[in-house]
């Protein structure tokens, strides 16, 4: 199934996202996660591409595993780091023999202790590139790509990111997943300048539930993102009680949840971190609202 048919505001799908683990035990404890999230009917499930070494390969044996052993519609994502384009013709080439329709293709972070991005003579140095490349390749698979509702963290200005998102989009993307952001008032403010520039593909709010108030900082000060003041002073008061700061992530991301469906955005997807307990309380309270 091709995501992109399943994205409808009138029928929005819930799909999770998980990285692949660097051990055989991290990768039997995400096959359980995935068991556990299952019976909330995900439209789809991802798995992440590292930065590098063999969780690389785990990308492709997982997506293709989780198809084949559940059933539900799994995307590869796949960054241009450290890769030629024929490197990146033979993981596509994979993924296609492997019956993987939906491919979230990206730039990737520059490696650490580089201050810029720089692709490998013979890659590509923006994921607009990447997006041009597989199409005029025999392939034919559904594309997904990143966006960031406050702005990329390279970018100068968030106009400038526009554009390049919808160079990127024009390229031959279906529908683009954003950024975790804790606001949504910068989803809403990022999607209307986007339809205003001509972007017109779905627009999938991407959601982490904060589960663990550091983990959370260094992500934020990582991408961008921005903790509002009230929930930023709240997870201060109760950071010394781990129940209570998932309590209180849950029940934020939850309430963020029910107003992006009533706005009828067309699918939410959960930064899982391959753990199931917080995305299974707030799908679970979601449904149960419908
Ligand atoms: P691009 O779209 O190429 O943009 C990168 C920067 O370059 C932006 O600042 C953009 O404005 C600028 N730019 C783009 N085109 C041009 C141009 N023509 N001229 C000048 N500037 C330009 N990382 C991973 O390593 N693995 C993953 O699996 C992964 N999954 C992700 C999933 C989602 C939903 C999101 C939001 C991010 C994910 N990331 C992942 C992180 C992502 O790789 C980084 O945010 C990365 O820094 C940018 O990737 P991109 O595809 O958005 O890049």
């Amino acid at each position: 199934m091709k995501i992109r048919n399943c994205l409808n505001p009138s029928k929005p799908s819930f799909s999770f996202e998980f990285f692949p683990p660097k051990t055989d035990a991290g990768v039997a404890s995400l096959l359980r996660t995935v068991e556990e999230l299952a019976p909330l009917e995900p439209g789809f499930v991802s798995v992440t591409y590292g930065a590098g070494g063999s969780t690389r390969d785990r990308t492709v044996d997982l997506v293709t595993h989780i198809k084949k052993h559940t059933g539900i519609e799994a995307m590869a994502h796949l960054t241009c780091v450290g890769h030629t384009r024929d490197e990146l013709r033979d993981v596509l080439r994979r993924l296609d023999a492997a019956g993987i329709e939906n491919v979230l293709l990206l730039r990737g972070d520059p490696p650490l202790g580089q201050a810029t991005f720089e692709p490998v003579p013979g890659g590509f140095r923006y994921a607009e590139e990447l997006v041009r490349f597989v199409r005029e390749e025999d392939f034919n698979f559904c594309l997904g790509g990143a966006c960031y509702p406050e702005g990329h963290v390279e970018t100068a200005s968030r106009e400038d990111d526009l554009k390049h998102l919808k160079a990127k989009v024009d390229a031959g993307m279906d529908f683009v997943v954003t950024q975790l952001f804790f606001d949504n008032a910068f989803y809403f403010d990022f999607v209307e300048r986007a339809r205003r520039a001509g972007i017109n593909v779905p627009i999938v709010p991407g959601i982490m539930p904060i589960t663990n108030y550091e983990q959370v900082q260094r992500f934020t000060r990582m991408c961008g993102a921005t903790v509002p003041m009230r929930l930023a002073l709240q997870m201060e008061r109760v950071k010394d009680q781990p129940d209570a700061v998932v309590q209180l992530g849950v029940a934020h991301a939850t309430v963020q949840c029910m107003e992006l469906l009533a706005r009828g955005v067309p699918g939410i997807h959960f930064y899982t971190l391959n753990k199931s307990p917080a995305t299974r309380m707030i799908v679970g309270a979601l449904k149960g609202r419908s």
